[in-house]
């Protein structure tokens, strides 16, 4: 499928390729919805085996942050720009960063960008040194660092996540398996801790699962077991599209629920595979609403009170999110359906609407 008839089936507004010769900087960017306001994503560096495979991520990426965005009641579209590394690792220096700030400029304010994979506090403060549509980072950008939002919220919708599945809302002695301890996992991690959780963990970069293990105390698992240790409750924090159908038939948890975006490969597929397999999958998308919450609000200037409440409201907008899934295809499909309700309420003024 070429560009523009991927851009139709989602119903993306504006998709550009950009480059930086002297930085050799190479991204995409990905305006899915602008319908609510700006479009708001982060930039992600990633190895990418092809560019059809970058773009795919960014339209699949994008699209979901105009869900995440309507569902959290934040006047925010949805965006995401993906930068394209010539090989993993690749130094995320100030060229680079400083490149990406001004393409960020030159959206004018229709695209609010911040950190995702791969960057840095660091790396943000020199795209802010460049634009004033970026939010965290260290010092330059207000917002701070989204993570532990990002965690305090997928914390809030693993309770949401016990109760739908029957279960005490209590985590001492239950086991959670968390793929990748980067920011996210981390932090999640933490708080799993201080609630009494037992923790698998795992992560390709050696550094950062040692200190997950010093730190907190989780027990190391193999990259490539993690997803089917027995556990209660599964959190992918790491990549999306990790739970296919392959995956699926292996998983011995009674929940899914974490930071990663598009943790499903297939939403109808995958979605309605784990309803029929009796596993709770908690929808990535308002899960992992806290970082956004966290900087958008800030950005639209909403008190910290305000955006620690909408954090809080996570758990209840998936109790309802779960018990409407009830009767419908898959937990998924409950969360986009809502998000296209809040659009329409939100937006019913605006024409274009996803
Ligand atoms: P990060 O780069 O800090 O952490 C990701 C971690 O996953 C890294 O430590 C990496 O080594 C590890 N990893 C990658 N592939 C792996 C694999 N196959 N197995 C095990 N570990 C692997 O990124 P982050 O900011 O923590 O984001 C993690 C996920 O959460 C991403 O999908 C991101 O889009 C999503 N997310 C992040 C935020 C946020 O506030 N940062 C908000 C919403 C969603």
């Amino acid at each position: 499928m070429n560009t523009l008839e991927q851009m139709a089936e989602r119903g993306h507004e504006r998709v550009s390729f950009h480059q930086d010769r002297s930085s050799g900087l190479r991204a995409i960017v990905a305006v899915h919805s602008t319908v609510c306001g700006p479009g708001f994503g982060g930039v992600r560096r990633w190895r990418y085996a092809t560019e059809a495979e970058a773009l795919y991520d960014a339209l699949r990426l994008s699209e979901g942050m105009t869900y995440k965005a309507a569902v959290a009641d934040i006047a925010m579209g949805g965006a995401k720009i993906v930068i394209m590394l010539p090989r993993q690792g690749h130094e995320a220096g100030e060229a680079e960063a400083r490149a990406m700030g001004r393409i960020i400029q030159s959206y004018d304010g229709s695209l609010v960008s911040g950190e995702d994979v791969g960057l840095t506090p660091q790396y943000v403060d020199w795209m802010a040194d460049e634009t004033s549509f970026v939010m965290g980072g260290e010092s330059g950008c207000p917002g701070g660092d989204p993570a532990p939002y990002t965690a305090r919220g997928v914390f809030n919708a693993m309770k949401a996540g016990l109760a739908h599945a029957g279960r005490p809302v209590d985590f001492a002695g239950l086991t959670v398996a968390v793929q990748g301890v980067g920011n996210v996992g981390l932090n999640l991690v933490r708080i799993l801790v201080k609630a009494g959780a037992k923790v698998l963990a795992a992560d390709i970069d050696e550094l950062a699962l040692k200190r997950a293990v010093v730190e907190c105390g989780v027990e190391a698992v193999k990259t490539g077991e993690i997803l089917t240790r027995k556990c209660d409750i599964l959190a992918p924090c790491a990549l999306g599209g990790v739970i296919s159908g392959k995956v699926i038939r292996k998983l011995r948890c009674a929940i899914i629920c974490g930071g990663a975006n598009n943790i499903l490969d297939d939403y109808d597929e995958d979605g309605a595979a784990l309803k029929a397999g009796g596993i709770v999958y908690v929808p990535d998308f308002i899960a992992n609403a806290g970082g956004l919450i966290q900087l958008a609000g800030a950005y639209l200037g909403m008190s910290e009170e305000a955006r620690e409440t909408r954090i809080a409201d996570i758990e209840s907008v998936l109790s309802q999110v779960l018990a409407e899934a009830e009767s419908m295809s898959s937990t998924y499909a409950a969360a986009v359906e809502l998000a296209r309700r809040r659009i329409q309420e939100q937006c019913q003024f605006k024409v274009g609407a996803v």
